[in-house]
C-alpha cells in the first residue's frame, strides 16, 4: 500500500511513498537493536552533542520544515515555524538538562549506602500523530536518546514526509545508522511490532482506539507503555474575570492549529453572572476569523488535516444538532475546495447528547452555562477524558482551589493549557497515562537501578 501527502488545502495528492515491507522493518529492528549496543556505552557528552546538533539543523532549516508541515497538515505557517522552534528547544532541553536528571541519586538507609543509578532499556518503539509532526517527536525521541535508548518511529500516515526529513536530521547530525530509524508503515501493521523481543517499551500519542491497540498488546508482552491521547478541556470563565483579555484567550486556546490540538480548549463553561456577555463577545471574535490558505501569514484558520477530517466533524456537528444543540455560529464546510470547515460555536448540549463525552477536533467550540463555581467544577469532570483544563479568574488563590479539584494532568490558571520544554505533559483517566517533557519526561524508559552496599557485619 502507499502513503500520501495529500494537501488539505487542496485536497490534491502531492507525493505517494511505498510503505515498508516486512522484511525492510525487521532489519531496521534489528540496526536499532545493534545501535543500542553501542549507544549505551556513549558518554552523556556524547549524546548531548548530537542533540544539540540536530536542535541547530532544525532551526536553521526552520523555513522549509515549516512549509512541509503545512503542507501536509495545514497548520499555519507561522504556528509551524512556531513548532520547529519549540522542537528544537526540546532538543536542547534534554540535552542541556539531561546528565543532571540522570545523575546517581543517593540514598540514606539505615544501614550502610545505597543509590539509584539509571540506565537504558533499549530499543523503543514510538506511534506518533500528525496534528504535530515534530513537537511529538521531539518530545519521545530527545529523552529517549539522552538515556541512551535508541528509537524507531512509526509517524502518522498523513505526514510522510515529515517522519523522513527527522530521520534525515538526525543523520546530517552525525548520528549513527539505527540509532533512529522512521518506519513507513501504516496504523494498522504498528500494533504487531509490539511483540517483536528486541523492542523494549512502546509509546503512542494519538486517539484512544490506537492506545488502546497499542497498550494491550505491551500488556500481553510485558512492556512498559506511555499512552497520550485525546483531550476535552474544559475553559471555565468565573465572574471576576476580565472578559475581554479571556474572550482572547478563548479563541486562541479553541482555534489555535486548526482547532486540532489535545490540549485545545474545546468545553467552555462560563458562570451565569458573564455568560450572555462572553458568549456575545466570543461569538463576535470566532465571526471575524479569516479562513484561508494557511501558506498566508494573514489567514487565522486553516483547513483541518484531511478530507476525512473535515467530514467527520461536520457529521458531529449534525449529530450534536439532532440530539438537541443549538448553532451559534458556524457548523458547516467552507464553500471552496480543500478540507475547511467554519469556526462553530454549539450551545444547549445536554448530557444526553451524543456529542457531549466526544473529542471535537476542529474550530468547533461548545458553549455551557452554569450557576456557580461548583457547578462549573461538576461539569468539567463529566467528561471521559483528564488532559488539561483552564480556570480563569482575577483571584489566583481561588483558581488555585478550584485547580485541586479538576480532575485532569494539567490545570492552568488565566491561559489555555499549553506545552513548553520544562514543563510536564500528560493526562489522567482516558487521556492516557504517563508523562513528557521537563524531567518527568526522562523517567519513563529508564532502569532506576537500585545499588546496595551492605556492611558484612551488619545485623540480619
Ligand atoms: P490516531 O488515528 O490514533 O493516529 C495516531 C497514530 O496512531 C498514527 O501514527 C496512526 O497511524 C497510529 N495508529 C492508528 N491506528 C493504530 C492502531 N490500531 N495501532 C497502532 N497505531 C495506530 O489519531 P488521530 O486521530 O490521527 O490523532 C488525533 C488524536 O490524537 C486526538 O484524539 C488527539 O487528542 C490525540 N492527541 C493527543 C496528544 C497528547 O499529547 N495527549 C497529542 C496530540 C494528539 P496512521 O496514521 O497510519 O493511521
Amino acid at each position: 500500500m502507499s502513503i500520501q501527502t495529500i494537501n488539505p488545502a487542496t485536497n490534491k495528492v502531492i507525493k505517494s511513498f511505498d510503505e515498508m515491507t516486512d522484511s525492510t522493518v525487521d532489519s531496521a529492528v534489528g540496526k536499532a537493536t545493534k545501535a543500542f549496543d553501542d549507544w549505551k556505552h556513549t558518554s552523556y557528552e556524547v549524546r548531548a552533542k548530537l542533540l544539540h546538533k540536530v536542535a541547530s539543523l532544525m532551526r536553521a532549516k526552520k523555513e522549509s520544515l515549516a512549509q512541509m508541515i503545512t503542507l501536509e497538515m495545514g497548520k499555519l505557517i507561522a504556528q509551524a515555524e512556531g513548532e520547529i522552534l519549540l522542537s528544537a528547544d526540546i532538543f536542547d532541553y534534554y540535552a542541556t538538562h539531561g546528565a543532571t536528571f540522570l545523575a546517581d541519586k543517593v540514598l540514606a538507609p539505615e544501614h550502610g549506602t545505597a543509590l539509584i543509578r539509571y540506565s537504558p532499556i533499549g530499543v523503543l518503539f514510538g506511534v506518533e500523530p500528525w496534528n504535530f509532526p515534530f513537537y511529538q517527536v521531539a518530545r519521545f525521541a530527545a529523552p529517549n536518546i539522552m538515556i541512551g535508548n535508541t528509537i524507531l518511529v512509526k509517524h502518522a500516515s498523513l505526514v510522510p514526509q515529515c517522519g523522513i526529513a527527522i530521520e534525515e536530521l538526525f543523520l546530517e547530525a552525525g548520528s549513527p545508522k539505527g540509532l533512529y530509524t522512521n518506519l513507513l508503515i501504516s496504523g494498522k501493521r504498528a500494533s504487531a511490532l509490539v511483540s517483536d523481543k528486541r523492542i523494549k517499551g512502546v509509546s503512542l500519542t494519538g486517539s484512544e482506539a490506537a492506545g488502546a491497540s497499542l497498550a494491550s498488546e505491551a500488556g500481553k508482552y510485558l512492556k512498559k507503555s506511555v499512552l497520550e491521547l485525546g483531550g476535552s478541556d474544559a475553559f471555565i470563565i468565573l465572574e471576576d474575570a476580565d472578559i475581554d483579555k479571556t474572550v482572547d484567550w478563548a479563541i486562541i486556546g479553541r482555534i489555535n492549529n486548526n482547532g486540532e490540538c489535545c490540549i485545545a480548549s474545546k468545553r467552555f463553561i462560563a458562570v451565569e453572572a458573564i455568560a450572555d456577555e462572553f458568549l456575545k463577545k466570543f461569538t463576535d471574535k470566532m465571526a471575524l476569523l479569516k479562513v484561508g490558505d494557511p501558506m498566508h501569514k494573514d489567514t487565522d484558520l486553516g483547513p483541518l488535516s484531511s478530507e476525512d477530517a473535515a467530514v467527520q466533524i461536520v457529521q458531529q456537528i449534525d449529530r450534536a444538532v439532532k440530539g438537541g444543540a443549538k448553532i451559534i455560529l458556524g457548523g458547516k464546510r467552507v464553500d471552496s475546495e480543500g478540507a475547511f470547515v467554519q469556526p462553530t460555536i454549539l450551545t444547549n448540549i445536554q448530557s444526553d447528547n451524543p456529542v457531549y463525552y466526544e473529542e471535537l477536533f476542529g474550530p468547533v467550540a461548545t458553549f455551557y452555562r452554569v450557576k456557580d463555581e461548583q457547578a462549573a467544577i461538576e461539569l468539567a469532570n463529566d467528561s471521559p477524558f483528564g488532559l488539561g483544563g483552564s480556570i480563569f479568574t482575577q483571584d489566583i488563590a481561588r483558581g488555585e482551589r478550584l485547580a485541586n479539584q479538576i480532575d485532569t494532568g494539567m490545570v492552568f490558571i488565566n491561559h489555555p493549557t499549553w506545552t513548553q520544554a520544562d514543563l510536564p505533559f500528560g493526562g489522567t483517566k482516558g487521556s492516557g497515562y504517563g508523562r513528557e517533557l521537563s524531567e518527568l519526561g526522562i523517567d519513563e524508559f529508564v532502569n532506576k537501578k537500585l545499588i546496595r552496599v551492605s556492611n558484612l557485619d551488619d545485623p540480619f
